[in-house]
């Protein structure tokens, strides 16, 4: 039986997990499975009316699903989750309870570009703002900070650039304006970063990266610190006032500290339908099972890379903050102890044609919009994922026009680095 004193390697193959016990199955089966039958009439309405928790069909919960869910919890600390189709959706899930038209959060410049367009673009459909502050310099938060402020948005170890984030600091912050900080902790995994030990209230995930680390399915998801007090202040009618859609429940007061999650669950998922499929949740399962060890490995691999990198004359700055020489040494040696990932820039003093002319030349790295794969991965930013931005955005973001990212796998690094050398030559 699993116990809640269990260390990471042990949770990240247990948690949520049991043995089948209709079939004794030791692996977690696929319910590839949309409806599930009540036991009565009363069951039912019980279940509808929320006073009872059980699966009703699958784009609320089902039952592989909800062990990756629990499994997530487990790793990262918290006392729950909810998985979401990708990334991107849990994001749009995460800000979901928290945000009404009029609403805006205050998010870190530097996240993954994608998420920069979802917060500078389409959220504006939902009449939602986000501010964006360079989390170098979190006094400004108090600057942009109103009473329509819903939230502080960063992530861990950043996309693209490495760059790792003073999460304590921004916890502080966050505390003194009575909102929650939510926490991107893709390019880190529980297992180099645990945001809720550095005050962090939500941490949202692509498990599509490193936690599934295939690169075989998308996913995301959201996991719950439950330390937010939802009612306070009245900042979050959502999960404090009657819920019109189940008779006038209150949330919050109905269930505590799982106020949100419940929330996600019988408002969100049901009515934005961003559901995780129940095949993706097992090959995510089965990839979680070995993050730390992959994890480690892409650490010793990245560190090797970079360096070797940093020694190069044809080679500008590099950004990974598990060099000895980075600004951030200090802040990794804290808050980052077992690495800072495996994911940096690099500037080539050729500008954007060198850039061009070394993804074009690499054999073992794969040209692709993606990180967080046991295969190392590079990509120019410019001229792809960041093309979208403009260009000021793009220098904001670390991705310059001579800036490739390269995310580091776990092959042999003597092969990645001949192939690197053998591309700038
Ligand atoms: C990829 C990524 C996302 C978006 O996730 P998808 O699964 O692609 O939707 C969000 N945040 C970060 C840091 C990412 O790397």
């Amino acid at each position: 039986m699993l116990k809640s004193d269990h260390k990471f390697d042990t949770l990240q193959v247990h948690a949520g997990s049991r043995p089948d016990p209709s079939t004794g199955a030791r692996q977690v089966p696929i319910y590839q499975n949309t409806a599930y039958v009540f036991k009565s009439i009363l069951h039912a309405e019980a279940l509808f009316d929320l006073k009872e928790l059980g699966h009703i069909y699958s784009r609320l919960s089902n039952p592989t699903v909800s062990v990756l869910q629990e499994r997530l919890a487990a790793l990262e600390g918290g006392i729950g989750a909810i998985c979401s189709s990708s990334g991107h959706s849990a994001q749009i899930l995460a800000l979901f309870p928290l945000m009404h038209p009029g609403d805006n959060l205050i998010a870190s410049t530097r996240l993954y570009g994608g998420t920069v367009q979802q917060f500078s673009n389409t959220i504006k459909k939902f009449g939602w703002q986000a501010k964006f502050v360079d989390v170098d310099n979190p006094s400004q938060i108090h600057n942009l900070a109103d009473s329509k402020t819903k939230a502080i948005f960063c992530e861990s170890i950043s996309n693209p650039g490495g760059h790792v984030t003073d999460l304590p600091r921004l916890a502080n912050i966050a505390k003194d304006l009575s909102i929650p900080l939510i926490v991107d902790n893709t390019a880190a995994t529980p297992y180099l970063c645990n945001p809720f030990k550095y005050g962090a209230d939500l941490i949202v995930h692509s498990t599509t990266k490193y936690i599934s680390g295939n690169g075989t399915s998308l996913g995301g998801a959201v996991i719950d610190s439950g330390n937010f007090n939802w009612s306070q202040h009245d900042k979050f009618p959502s999960l404090s006032d009657p819920e019109p859609g189940y008779h006038g429940l209150k949330f919050h007061d109905t269930f505590g500290p799982y106020a949100f999650i419940i929330y996600s669950i019988a408002v969100s998922l049901r009515d934005l339908g961003m559901t995780m499929a129940p095949q993706n949740a097992f090959h995510t399962l089965l990839g979680l099972e070995t993050l730390s060890l992959r994890m480690k490995k892409h650490v010793t691999n990245a560190k090797k890379v970079a360096q070797w990198l940093d020694s190069h004359p044809d080679v500008g700055e590099v950004t990974y903050a598990g060099l000895k020489t980075s600004k951030y040494a200090q802040l990794v040696k804290k808050i980052y102890p077992r690495g800072a990932g495996a994911l940096f820039t690099t500037a080539l003093n050729g500008g954007y044609d060198a850039c061009l002319k070394l993804v074009n030349k690499v054999n073992l790295f794969s040209h692709v919009a993606n990180l967080g794969d046991t295969r190392s991965l590079i990509i120019h930013p410019a001229s792809t994922v960041h093309r979208q931005l403009t260009e000021e955005q793009q220098i904001e973001a670390g991705l310059a026009p001579n800036v490739v990212r390269l995310s580091i796998g776990i092959e042999d690094p003597t092969d990645l680095i001949k192939d690197l050398k053998q591309a700038l030559e």
